[in-house]
């Protein structure tokens, strides 16, 4: 049963992940991963606030002094995959092998605790729910992996946008707007770049009023102005690719007139533990 939120919360979270791992010849590129987390620990140090970071197997391994820092200050960390690939490209042994070697990459870079976990591109879907076993035999508690929606690129629209345990893991589906023809999430990524601010502003309130958290979730690039335009890889409308860069500038004035409504940011384990009864769901 979900409780009664005592105060607005907004579940910030960051997939940490490292483009340049993603596409060929990346590493050429300029490394921008640790300036663009650093931004991010110091808005949350301002924010005196602890959350999520859902972090990729392979930036753990090129940079565990950040993991390290991120979770010497507070924050928790939790498996994002190894190869960020999505979920439809991989069969059920090759699914396990990525999230242990995930997990295990964590561990060695100094993390501990590590209960959560968020697929690549929210690519969690009803054809991919065996996922879940593999999920609790190692150990991981809950996902937050569903777009509840359809979507261009993934979704589950019949998954619902209530939390439910499925084989022992908790799935808290990404927050999507309350409007049927519009039902895209709101509270982070490229959405929150470029939807009207103030649809952003009227969901978070609306949402806060009812008593339900947001759920939202960003990258390194979504804050960064300074990453030279490449390819997304598994984004193949020219279009699209461009929506990923939009608004890259807007971004800290908009989170800040976002954490200005009064949304407490958590990590997602103390927001299980303080609101949801995995039990009752
Ligand atoms: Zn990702």
């Amino acid at each position: 049963m979900t409780q009664a939120l005592e105060r607005p919360i907004y579940l910030f979270s960051i997939d940490l992940e490292d483009i340049r791992d993603m596409v060929p010849d990346g590493h050429s590129l300029e490394e921008r991963v640790p300036v663009n987390t650093h931004q991010y620990l110091d808005f949350l140090k301002k924010q005196q606030a602890h959350i999520t970071f859902f972090v990729v197997g392979d930036v753990a391994r090129n940079y565990p002094e950040l993991i390290q820092q991120i979770q010497h200050e507070g924050h928790e960390i939790a498996c994002h995959s190894d190869k960020h690939l999505p979920l439809t490209q991989l069969n059920q042994e090759q699914f396990k092998r990525d999230l242990d070697t995930n997990i295990n990459a964590l561990i060695k870079a100094g993390a501990s605790d590590i209960r959560g976990y968020r697929a690549p591109m929210f690519s969690l879907i009803a054809q991919n729910v065996w996922v879940y076993k593999y999920l609790a035999e190692s150990g991981i508690t809950y996902s937050s992996s569903v777009l509840p929606a359809n979507n261009f690129q993934f979704g589950w629209a019949g998954f619902g946008k209530q939390p439910k345990a499925i084989d022992g893991v908790l799935e808290l589906p990404m927050s999507i707007l309350d409007n049927p023809y519009l039902e895209y999430p709101f509270g982070g990524g490229a959405y929150f770049r470029i939807l009207p601010m103030f649809l952003i502003k009227r969901t978070f309130k609306r949402f806060f009023e009812q008593n339900k958290p947001v759920l939202g979730y960003f990258h390194p690039y979504d804050i960064d102005t300074q990453q030279k335009g490449i390819r997304f890889p598994n984004i193949k409308s020219k279009f699209y690719n461009y929506l990923m860069y939009y608004n890259r500038k807007k971004m800290w004035k908009r989170l800040n007139q976002i954490t200005r409504l009064g949304g407490e940011m958590m990590p997602y384990q103390q927001y299980i533990q303080q609101y949801l009864s995995t039990n009752e769901l």
